[in-house]
């Protein structure tokens, strides 16, 4: 049989003419429409652009106009901008400190060699405007045109010269939330700039699909505003403000609570520099982060930016830049885990509002009778004391708490406030001074134990069980040297292990709590985990999981009914205990109705 790569009839080698070149460069650019508009809104956003106007038509497919009032283009560099590797952005010679968006000059020949484009356009400062249009490559004349500031680029029948990449495209309607999802995060990634977003499919003005006015103040600020427009006000409401430093890189932006979580990861958002990426790590590390708090099958809500130099952050590794590569890959899976484990220890019982709404709404007797805005002053956690309030609060796993003496004081100024009643003997009603709060008491008490056996753990170290017969795995060099040099992190969580000749290390003891386990299998995770992000979980993590098992039962189940100083007992230690707001699967522990809640309830405000 004859290899069809070895032909007889041989071409010598030749270049390729710009119009191929461009063709096979847009295949990697632009390979649907949503990617069409995320270049086009990035050079508006390069040119400082302040309002963003985006129209598409039938999925993006016959139609994209993206219209900005940024800086504008010289009729004179109009030609020079459709050919490929001309930027206005860079001079080529430092690929590695990049400010902005775009930097290859890649967009506009590309966008030019598969689909009829035009771009129209007015300088700042020139007296009139100029319009050049490209069809499938063959570019024309700049004429002149009329405009009044910015650029408008309109890009018709995209694919109509490459029909066999027509065919790759979705239905109309999920390439128009492709293009959604794009203008979301680039929404998110510029708070400070204006965008609209119309569907015109049907002729007239067209359907408003998004809308968001310029925010104004400080990014965080800004931000914040902007969130409730792309994500709504139950993510803002739920969400923890980030602001972590380590290893010279800066992590900003918002994380919601445990239990404001989804069932998939359709909240999660990333930038690095400004620049939205898609990183499975990210995401990764994100999970990571909550995986005290949540079980599989949620999903936490964040938008999160990482900021450093350009230097350690390599953008160029990707056709469309969707992922990036730091310099030290390990960093940003480091910084969002401790960054967002401080900020969740630092809410500390705090929990979610939105079960507060959907309690709001069941409690209203018909249809709405008012606008849920003001949600009112939150409580801001406690500080936590410094002795451990479950010394004092005797013993929890015996499903008994000993009551603390109730002190004459009036307890409604503290954040769970005052115990004046159990219900169904399960709910605790309290008074605080703002309102009212409802706890599930065993919801709340699970996680106090949970809380009370790991801080056990970190003080006393995990009990070990040692191995009749050790165990031997057989290890490559560089995951023993990993293993072995956190030896001593993982014997203070139980896990003896041992250098035993060359290539394989011996597992002497092993976590008690864990009970018979693969030893082996155990260190080839962790292992894998070193490799993946230079530090382990593992252990911890099978430890935790273990823990949250032992407390379900260790806890007061509901049905026990409860004295008033019992009640104040667990109100006190939620307060002091960090992440008391929600159970160990991520569901509230109290919820909060405060007393303008309950006006407006009864139609008083
Ligand atoms: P890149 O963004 O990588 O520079 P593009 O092909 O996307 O490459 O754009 C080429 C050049 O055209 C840009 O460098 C910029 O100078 C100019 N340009 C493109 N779009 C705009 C716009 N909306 N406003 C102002 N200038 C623009
Ligand atoms: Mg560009």
């Amino acid at each position: 049989m004859q290899n069809p790569h070895m032909m007889s009839d041989r071409k010598p080698i030749r270049q390729l003419d710009d119009a191929a070149a461009n063709r096979i460069a847009a295949g990697e650019v632009v390979e649907r429409p949503a990617s069409a508009i995320k270049e086009l809104v990035e050079n508006a956003l390069d040119a400082a652009a302040e309002r963003i106007e985006i129209s598409y038509a039938d999925g993006g497919k016959t139609l994209i106009r993206v219209v900005d009032d940024g800086t504008g283009i010289p009729s004179d560099e109009l030609v020079l901008a459709l050919s490929r590797h001309a930027t206005s952005k860079i001079d080529g010679s430092d690929l590695l400190n990049i400010h902005s968006f775009g930097f290859r000059g890649e967009a506009l020949p590309s966008l030019g060699a598969v689909g009829r484009l035009t771009i129209t356009s007015r300088f700042s400062g020139a007296t009139e405007a100029a319009v050049i249009a490209v069809n499938g490559g063959a570019i024309g004349v700049v004429q002149p045109a009329a405009l009044a500031r910015g650029t408008v680029v309109e890009l018709r029948d995209l694919f109509h010269a490459t029909p066999a990449r027509l065919k790759f495209l979705r239905s109309d309607r999920a390439e128009s939330s492709a293009i959604s999802d794009v203008i979301k995060r680039l929404a998110m990634a510029a708070p400070d700039v204006g965008f609209v977003l119309r569907d015109v499919s049907k002729t007239g003005e067209g359907r408003v699909v998004f809308r968001a006015e310029p925010e104004s103040g400080d990014f965080a600020t800004a931000l914040r505003k902007r969130l409730l427009r792309v994500l709504g006000a139950d993510f803002v409401d739920n969400a923890l403000e980030i602001n972590f430093e380590r290893h010279d890189i800066l992590l900003t932006g918002y994380a919601a609570l445990p239990t404001y979580s989804r069932g998939a990861a359709v909240s999660q958002f990333f930038f690095v520099n400004g620049r939205p990426v898609r990183d499975k790590q990210f995401h990764g590390a994100l999970r990571a982060a909550y995986s005290d708090f949540l079980s599989r099958d949620r999903h936490p809500a964040a938008v999160l930016f990482l900021s450093c130099d350009p230097e350690l952050v390599d953008v160029n590794v990707h056709p469309a830049k969707a992922e990036v590569r730091f310099r030290d890959p390990s960093a940003p899976r480091g910084l969002i885990v401790s960054g967002l484990r401080q900020a969740l220890a630092g809410a500390g019982h705090r929990a979610s509002s939105t079960v507060g709404n959907e309690t709001l709404a069941a409690m209203r007797p018909e249809a709405p009778i008012y606008q849920m805005t003001d949600r009112g002053q939150r409580y801001s956690p406690p500080p936590i004391p410094q002795t451990s309030g479950f010394a004092e609060a005797g013993s929890w796993e015996s499903g008994r708490v000993e009551p603390t003496p109730t002190l004459d004081a009036d307890l409604t100024h503290l954040p769970l406030g005052a115990a004046r009643a159990q219900l169904h003997e399960n709910y605790i009603v309290a008074q605080t001074a703002t309102g009212m709060v409802l706890v599930d008491q065993h919801a709340a008490h699970e996680r106090l134990v949970y809380e009370r056996l790991k801080r056990q753990m970190g003080e006393n170290g995990v009990a070990s069980q040692v191995l009749l017969i050790p165990e031997i795995a057989d290890l490559s060099d560089t995951d023993r040297a990993r293993i072995l040099e956190i030896s001593d992190q993982l014997a203070t969580l139980g896990l003896v292990v041992e250098p035993f000749g060359d290539g394989a290390i011996c597992v002497r003891e092993t976590p008690a709590i864990l009970g018979e386990i693969d030893s082996v299998k155990l260190v080839r995770d962790i292992c894998d985990e070193l490799a993946d992000s230079g530090c382990s979980q593992t252990v911890k993590d099978k430890i935790e999981e273990i823990l949250s098992r032992m407390a379900c039962h260790g806890s007061i189940r509901s049905g026990r009914r409860m004295t008033a100083d019992e009640m104040n007992a667990l109100l006190r230690e939620m307060e002091a205990t960090p992440h008391s707001g929600q159970c160990n699967h991520g569901r509230p522990t109290y919820v909060e109705l405060a007393l303008s809640d309950i006006e407006r309830l009864f139609g008083r405000v």
